[in-house]
């Protein structure tokens, strides 16, 4: 279950993983959008390092409100509100709670894609987060309880898969079919999010 101590770490670790991955997930952007996304990631989760470490939280639901709100305002781009609105939908979707359990978390990610489909008018399998999101999502319909390894598996398997799609959102639309066969940026810092979850989780 997450708690707050262990959502901290979560966060920690995502961190470490996006500042390292920083120039690695802007040439992804570079390839296909603006060039920007490892920097506005780093930027974001700088600032959600900052903020709660500097804070005592004494229920999840609360931390989760706290990194949505610092993605939202310094992410910038398409993935800030994005991110902001998945974290607040998850946020809110366990409001009150102290920790999470299986069940809250599993439907509180479930909240969390909807808001990213609500907010960025994207399906499945138009090259975007969502083609990471919804496999995690779909995968835990399916499972019991949290198993780490499973989990890992699932979200870098459908961030690999959003290679061979054709953009049809964000900047990346633009280049249609020569947007085939480069990694999305916005799944990939996914991948670094749930990476970090499962290895907390472990
Ligand atoms: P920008 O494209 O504004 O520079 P970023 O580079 O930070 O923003 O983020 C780009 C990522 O955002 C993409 O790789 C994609 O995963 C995600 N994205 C962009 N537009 C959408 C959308 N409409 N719905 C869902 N995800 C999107
Ligand atoms: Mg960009
Ligand atoms: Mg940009």
């Amino acid at each position: 279950e997450l708690n707050v101590a262990n959502t901290v770490k979560w966060m920690t670790l995502a961190n470490e993983k996006i500042q390292e991955n920083k120039t690695y997930l802007t040439e992804l952007d570079q390839a296909i959008g603006d060039g920007d996304h490892g920097i506005n990631m780093a930027r974001g989760f700088q600032e959600v390092e900052a903020k709660i470490t500097a804070t005592d939280y004494d229920n999840v639901s609360d931390l989760l409100k706290d990194v949505s709100m610092t993605l939202l305002s310094k992410v910038g781009g398409a993935a800030g509100p994005l991110y902001g609105t998945a974290f607040l939908k998850l946020s809110m979707a366990v409001k009150g709670s102290e920790t999470l359990d299986f069940p809250k978390f599993k439907s509180g990610l479930a909240e969390a894609l909807a808001g990213i489909k609500q907010r960025g008018k994207a399906e499945k399998g138009e090259k975007t987060l969502v083609d990471v999101w919804e496999p995690l999502v779909d995968y835990l319909n399916g499972q019991n309880s949290f198993n780490a390894a499973g989990f890992e598996s699932v979200a870098k398997e459908a961030m690999e898969a959003t290679k061979d799609l054709e953009a049809k959102k964000g900047r990346a639309a633009y280049l249609r079919e020569r947007s085939i066969g480069h990694l999305d940026p916005g799944s990939v810092s996914s991948f670094y999010i749930f990476s970090s979850l499962a290895e907390v989780l472990k």
